[in-house]
């Protein structure tokens, strides 16, 4: 047996029916094989049996009362994965099917995401199985406080600093920022996705999104494309999906589609600059349901489907892991699919991963396409501690730097292992690579 697969059923013993964690894990890896045959030092240190256990697990409990007085109880959850790099980095989820798996394979695929983006971050993730669809504003804010009050005793600005993520945007980063100054009396950079009048940065909201569409560019500038006249289509209606589109329509790309968990929208004419100012004031300010643009705008509605069988030249997942299973990549490719970047974390499944890199499609995998989020919370942390902010365009400047420099370093770590054109690969390579020699250089921790 080899060292990865020996290491495999080591993870898989100790996690066992953790499924999301044990699919994030198999996949990082099967990429490996090469590289740790190559490098028998990393065998003999066990960095895989080290890198897939967190360094540190934090569950707690979460009591909050909701708006007719009654006592709610949920569970709270920090992932502190790897340090080798930075301190901590990573999103808050907050949604009822958090579980302690899902949580891992995110935290886990952080730790190789931060280290693509170049900047000093190491790898956590954490949330809630809270659900904040339906809740008023007041609950949220006494949920939300609650939780910082436990999690305030884990995080620093150098030793943990969290972010959003499904179900976090700016109103929850703002009630857990206020939460965690009263507790510590210091305002510090201790969360990302803050408001632009209180530390924020300017592109943050922006950048998971325009940063998975300007991996998308690099990869179609391989075959000397652009975005002009591709058809696309977006699954999610959140954070992710809605400034995928803005920055694909500026580049000259037509978006058909979005979706929620009731089902998908189908705009054949186009999801336009106007309309979409539309949906964001229905996810962001009403918080409906995506199904009021079939409504409002004469689309199709798609009840409880996936986009992925409309017609397209590129799809941009944007809204869950697996939510592209093998017969919806099938769909996929048989439509005339040739582009997959992936806004979301794993949004496909190992069927769908495999059949992408057989056909040799451009696949931007999730840590490297959407890894412009966190690359510009690193920013927005750099500007925190030089209590200074930079332009609009200083920002988008060096999101689009740092989603080139990923592409290059995934593609290039796939041409030297002999598989070029595999993202999948090439990403898991160097995102492993410098990880690993600094846990070899800061011995056995
Ligand atoms: P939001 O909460 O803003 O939006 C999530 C969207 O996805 C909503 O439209 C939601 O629909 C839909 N969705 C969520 N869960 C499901 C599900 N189980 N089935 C169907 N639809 C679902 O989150 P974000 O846009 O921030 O995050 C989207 C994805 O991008 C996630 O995978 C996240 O991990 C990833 N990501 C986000 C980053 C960020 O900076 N925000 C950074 C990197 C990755 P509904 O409202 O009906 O639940």
């Amino acid at each position: 047996m080899s060292y990865t697969q020996d290491a495999f059923e080591v993870v898989s013993k100790r996690n066992a029916g953790e499924q999301e964690f044990l699919q994030a894990v198999k996949e990082v890896l099967d990429s490996l094989e090469p590289v740790v045959e190559k490098h028998p030092e990393y065998q003999e240190a066990r960095i895989l049996e080290r890198i897939t256990e967190p360094e540190r697990q934090i569950m707690f409990r979460v009591p909050w009362q909701n708006d007719k007085g009654e006592v709610q109880i949920n569970r709270g959850f920090r992932f502190e994965f790897n340090s080798a790099l930075g301190p901590y980095k990573g999103g808050l989820r907050f949604h009822p099917s958090v579980n302690q798996s899902i949580l891992k394979f995110l935290g886990f695929e952080q730790i190789f995401k931060n280290s693509l983006t170049t900047l000093p971050m190491g790898g956590g993730k954490g949330g809630s199985d809270f659900d904040p669809k339906g809740k008023s504003d007041t609950e949220v804010m006494r949920f939300c406080q609650s939780f910082m009050t436990e999690l305030q005793r884990h995080i620093g600005a150098n030793t943990d600093v969290p972010a959003g993520d499904i179900g976090v945007g700016g109103r929850e980063i703002g009630y857990m920022f206020g939460q965690y100054k009263r507790l510590r009396n210091e305002f510090v950079g201790v969360l990302t996705g803050k408001a632009l009048n209180w530390g924020g940065s300017l592109i943050r909201p922006e950048a998971t999104g325009y940063g998975s569409v300007y991996f998308a560019e690099q990869m179609l500038k391989t075959r000397g494309e652009t975005f002009e006249g591709k058809t696309c289509t977006i699954s999610g209606s959140g954070n992710v999906a809605q400034y995928t589109i803005e920055k694909i329509t500026e580049l000259g790309g037509t978006c058909v589609s979005l979706s929620d968990s009731g089902g998908t929208i189908h705009d054949a004419d186009g999801i336009d600059a106007e309309k979409l100012a539309w949906v964001m004031d229905l996810k962001n300010v009403r918080r409906g349901r995506i199904k009021e643009y079939a409504d409002n705008f004469k689309a199709t509605y798609l009840e409880g489907q996936r986009p992925w069988g409309i017609a397209c030249d590129c799809a941009f997942p944007s809204a869950t892991q697996n939510e592209i299973d093998g017969d919806d990549a099938k769909a996929l490719l048989e439509n005339g699919c040739y582009v997959v970047s992936e806004g979301a974390n794993m949004p496909s499944s190992p069927e769908a991963v495999d059949l992408f890199v057989d056909k040799k499609i451009l696949y931007g995998p999730g840590k490297a396409a959407n890894a412009g989020g966190v690359a510009t919370s690193g920013l927005e942390m750099s500007q925190n501690s030089m209590m200074m902010s930079w332009t609009r365009e200083e920002v988008d400047s060096k999101l689009q730097g740092i989603m080139t420099s990923i592409h290059d370093a995934a593609a290039a770590a796939a041409d030297e292992y002999g598989q070029p054109g595999n993202y999948v690969m090439g990403a898991n390579i160097a995102g492993f690579v410098k990880v690993a020699d600094s846990m070899l250089d800061q011995g056995l921790v």
